[in-house]
Parts: C-alpha cells; structure tokens; sequence
C-alpha cells in the first residue's frame, strides 16, 4: 500500500509510516484500546491520595491521538475527559504506582489544551500500559 501522506510505499502490516511517520489507518478507526474496568484516571500527576475515577473510564488510541471517554450515571466526567490529537502531546511518561498495586503501572500525559498545559495520569495493567506507551511513542516520532 501507499502511504497517503507522503506518497512512499509503505508495509501494510504496519500502523504508521516507515517514512513519514504518519498514521497509516482511518484518523478515527480505533488503534487500541482498554477499559473501563482495570482503569483509573486522575488530573496532574498520580499519587496516592489525588482525586480519582476508577473503573468507568475508556481510553483510546485512534490514528488521530487520544481519548478518555468517562460513562457514568453518578460522575460527571467530563472534568477528566480528554481528547487530544497527536501533535498537542508534549511528553508521555511511563511509571509505578506510589504503592504496590501488582501488576499495574501508570502512563502520564502532558498535553497543550488551549493555552494550557494539562498533565493526565491513567492507571492499568502494566500491559495496557506499555502498549499505549510504545504506540504513543511510535506516534511521536512525527512531533
Ligand atoms: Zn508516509
């Protein structure tokens, strides 16, 4: 297949572009995605006692960037909700929980959100984690 960026003919097995970088799927089609059990997510940087919503938050990885989709009828989420294209991530980070929690790890994002910078932190499974990790950086690569 050829990429539609930049025109090179690229391996279709993969997500992103050997030579631009570029997402090589549907900006919307859904890369990866885990939740929303397993999932907690807070605002700034994750500690042991910041405001957290557990279990009723979606991530997404699409070929566009990111997503925190919160459903609940008790919590409002839309104060942790995100959406953010690739090219508004500033840094990711990838770390342990302050407490042993077994397996699980946490991913941070900081991001432009208007004016702003906003850092999110989104705790799961250490595999959940690390493959968001790995294809966020693989995204990055192109920022
Ligand atoms: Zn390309």
């Amino acid at each position: 297949m050829f990429c539609k960026h930049c025109c090179k003919k690229t391996d279709e097995k993969n997500r992103f572009c050997g030579f631009c970088g570029k997402s090589l799927t549907d900006e919307e089609e859904v890369i990866f995605f885990f939740g929303p059990f397993g999932v907690s997510v807070c605002n700034g940087r994750y500690a042991i006692f910041t405001w957290k919503l557990n279990n009723i938050t979606r991530f997404e990885l699409t070929g566009k960037g990111i997503k925190a989709i919160t459903k609940s009828l008790f919590v409002s989420g839309k104060d942790f909700n995100f959406e953010v294209p690739y090219k508004d991530i500033i840094s990711i980070e990838k770390y342990s929980t302050p407490i042993p929690l077994g397996l699980r790890e946490i991913l941070g994002i900081k991001f432009k959100e208007g004016e702003n910078v906003r850092e999110v932190s989104i705790c799961s499974s250490s595999g959940n984690i690390r493959r968001a990790y790995e294809l966020l950086q693989n995204n990055s690569k192109t920022i």
